[in-house]
Parts: C-alpha cells; structure tokens; sequence
C-alpha cells in the first residue's frame, strides 16, 4: 500500500496494527523534524536537549513535550506554524472566554487531508456519492461547517452547506433534496424533530433520512438512541476539535462500540492529567493527540483535556485503528460542588431514562445562604398538566439523580420549548455561585 498516496481512499483504511505502527514512527520522526522550522517547538526541544533523532521507537513519543491550549494562546497568532505564512492557505480561529482565541494554520495538502479524513469517516458508516449530504453546523470559524462540507464533497456526495439554524428551512432541504444524511449536533437534533412533529411531517416516512453524524458536544448513549428513534435513522458519534483540523479526528463504525482515532493521522495517548503518565487501557484519563500529518502546524502531544478511555485496538469491522469510549466531558467541564466531582453528562444519561422527558435541560448552580446547590430544569415531553403526576414524576428524578451524582438536586419540569436552544453548542451548565476568596 502506498502510504503517502495524497488521497488514502477511504475503503482501504484496515492496517494491522504492525503497519500502523510502522507508519506512525516513520511520521511522528518526520513531524519531529519538520516541528524544528517552528520557533516555539525548536526553542522547547533545545531548552530539552532534545533531537529529532532521539526519537528511535513510537514510545520515544514521551520524552516529547506537552502542548496546551494555553501556548497557542501564548504564542497567538502565528508563533507555532512550522511553514511560512505565505505556504498557508486558510486558518481557523475558535474564540476563548479568557484571553486570546487560538489560531490554527492550514496548507492546501493541509485541508486536503482533512477531507480525506472526513471522506473517510462518512464511507466508513456507509455514505456514497449517490446519497445526499445536509451540514446545519455553522460556517465560518466553526471547523464543523467547511470539515463536513469539504470532506462530504470528497466523498462525492452532493452536499447541501445548510448552515445552522433556520429550521423550517432545514426541513424543506431535507424533504425537497432528498437528504439522506445529516451532520448536526445532537441537541440540534431534538429541535428539528420537534418542529417536524409540529409541521405534521414524519421523518420515517415523508424523509429519505438514514445516517446522522451526531458530535461537536458531549452526549449520551441514551441521547443517541432517542434521536435514532425518533427519526428512524443510525446515528454515529462523530468527535473533531479546531486544534485537530476539526472533524474527521474520530467516527464510529457500523459496530458502534467507540470512536475509532486515525492512527496514520495522529498519535493517541490517554495520560493521567495530574501525573501525566499513560494510564493502562480502560482506565479514564485525558485525551493527548500528536498529529502526524500535518505541516502548517504540526502539534506535539496536545492536552485536549476531553475525558475518556481505551475500549480496544481490533474491531469486528475489520479496523485496527484504536477505539475510544465516548467522551465524559472536559475536564474543565467537570462541576465540583460541594466537593462532588459531577459531569454534566452523568445528569443527561438518567434524564434521557425518562419518555416523559423532553431532551433539553439546563444546570444551574447557585448559592443560597451560603450553601451551594444545583437546579435540573428539564422539559417535558408533551403538554401535561397532570400535577399529580408531575410531581411523582419530579420526585422518580430527583431520587435517580441522587442516586448517580450523590447530591439531591432541586428538579423542575418546565413546558417544552421554555429552555433556550443554541444553534451552536448547546450550553448545559449557568454556574452563579458565589466566588469566595
Ligand atoms: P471545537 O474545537 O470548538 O470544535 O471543540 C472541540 C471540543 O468539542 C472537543 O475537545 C470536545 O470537548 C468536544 N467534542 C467534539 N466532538 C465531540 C463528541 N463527539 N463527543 C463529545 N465531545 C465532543
Ligand atoms: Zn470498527
């Protein structure tokens, strides 16, 4: 197999993991060397000492250094690329709430190989140029607009660049195109079913909707079974981040037991974040991606800070890229109250238990004399005013949540439709407590 094929078809992805292997030393040692055009990484690998011919085997990726999101921070806009400028041809900036954005740099072999990944993970769950392909990710800045755009295009699919929001025209694309697959993320994807049901329009049978890519944002497997539901389709976890190109960094296959990470594209590592030492498969650590392919902006171990775990590296499908459990959260997304380490994901699996419950919720975090409390708002699924069984229904809740989080938050079911709903993003946690110092 020619390996540096400029376009890795995406049917022919299953290296063993010897090959794999192989390929990814002969990459991470071309990465190393190339990382010295760039001013940050040969000023860190000279502080070091280190060489690029120090890195002899794959596990010599750990003398390597970390790169956090803060030294693309630091280094804003431009002081990581490892080409000249004038051999970018696009980048993408993702804005901090702190500080400055980050910035990532792009050549055309760059997105070229972006594409192909998205080519890749779309083939893989069985997309081919004869189905139609709707993106309702926000263009522009969000990787997740020109990355499936791009990536759906390769494939050969026709693509329809929807763009977010606007429902009601999201569904005519959907109903007069034909779509047969849509990328959304998945709190998007409980809106479009609500405005289909109140515009009388079954998705099972007035759509030709099959496959959903579902991604960008945390969620559950009970999330994802309640959209497949509800319209009748497969929906595939689908993870990316800006500093990885975007999406295209890892898919489920068919089997849906875990994201499968592009060994050929990145080196993945799962470390303890406080020790930073790899920590043995199956245990939940932070997620560490070196990329392998990329030359305006190579990144050497990257701390994503997104929790998960190894789940295995064989798959019945037939490929030996890792596969990775679904993801917890950030670690920065990670609520401590009362000294109770909680994801927000931990509350949406036993919401999402509950048919009577609607799949948008919202956390809030308060101080009330002096004492720090979490509110769940929840929307119901239908019109109810059954106060009786609203209550009984509040009380099943708030048990089962005391149950997974170990704290008693205080439930309210509200009317459907009564939470915001982002067109991004969906925002889960309002913390207002009080800071003291
Ligand atoms: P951005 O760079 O703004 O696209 O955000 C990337 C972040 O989104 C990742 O680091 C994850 O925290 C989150 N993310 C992306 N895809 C997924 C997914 N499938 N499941 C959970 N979180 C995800
Ligand atoms: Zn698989």
């Amino acid at each position: 197999m020619n390996y540096d094929s400029p376009y890795l078809h995406p049917d022919k992805e299953a290296l063993s993991r010897e090959e794999l292997e192989a390929l990814q030393l002969q990459r991470l040692q071309k990465t190393v060397k190339h990382c010295m055009n760039s001013p940050f990484y040969k000023k860190r690998f000279e502080e070091m000492g280190l060489k690029p011919e120090d890195i002899k085997t794959l596990d010599d990726v750990r003398k390597l250094p970390f790169t956090t999101k803060q030294d693309l921070r630091d280094t804003y806009p431009f002081g990581i690329a490892s080409v000249p400028l004038s051999e970018c041809v696009r980048l993408h900036s993702s804005s901090g709430t702190t500080g400055n954005p980050t910035v990532i740099l792009h050549t055309q072999k760059d997105l070229d190989e972006w594409a192909n990944a998205v080519a890749r993970c779309l083939w893989m769950v069985g997309l081919r140029p004869d189905d139609v392909f709707q993106n309702s990710s926000g263009y522009g800045m969000f990787t997740g607009g020109l990355g499936f755009q791009y990536g759906a295009e390769r494939l050969g699919m026709l693509t329809v660049p929807a763009a977010a929001g606007n429902t009601l025209r999201q569904i005519k694309f959907i109903t007069d195109f034909g779509t047969t697959a849509l990328h959304a993320v998945p709190s998007y994807v409980t809106r479009l079913y609500e405005v289909m049901h109140e515009k009388g329009i079954d998705p099972r049978k007035d759509t030709k909707l099959r496959v959903l890519a579902i991604g960008a944002e945390p969620h559950s497997e009970e999330q994802r079974q309640r959209i497949e539901q509800m319209l009748g389709v497969k929906a595939y976890n689908s993870f990316g981040m800006s500093e990885m190109c975007g999406p295209g960094v890892a898919f489920e296959c068919k089997e849906q037991n875990g994201l499968h990470f592009w060994e050929d594209y990145y080196i993945v590592e799962i470390v303890n974040p406080d020790t930073l030492e790899p920590v043995p498969d199956g245990e939940i650590g932070e997620l560490v991606l070196t990329t392998l392919n990329r030359e305006a902006m190579p990144l050497i171990r990257y701390r994503t800070r997104d929790l998960t775990r190894v789940l295995g590296r064989t798959c019945p499908c037939g490929r030996n890229h890792v596969r990775l459990d679904r993801m917890r959260g950030r670690s920065d997304d990670m609520i401590v109250l009362r000294g109770v380490n909680i994801f927000p994901i931990q509350i949406e699996k036993i919401l999402m238990q509950y048919p009577e419950l609607g799949s948008n919720y919202l956390i809030t975090l308060t101080t009330d004399d002096d004492n720090d409390n979490m509110t769940v708002e929840v929307e119901i699924a239908e019109f109810a005013d059954d106060y009786g069984m609203l209550q009984n229904l509040t009380k099943q809740v708030t048990r089962a949540l005391k149950d997974e989080i170990l704290l008693t938050p205080h439930v309210k079911l509200v009317p459907k439709g009564s939470l915001p709903v982002s067109e991004g993003k969906a925002v889960r946690v309002v913390d207002k407590r009080k800071v003291y110092q």
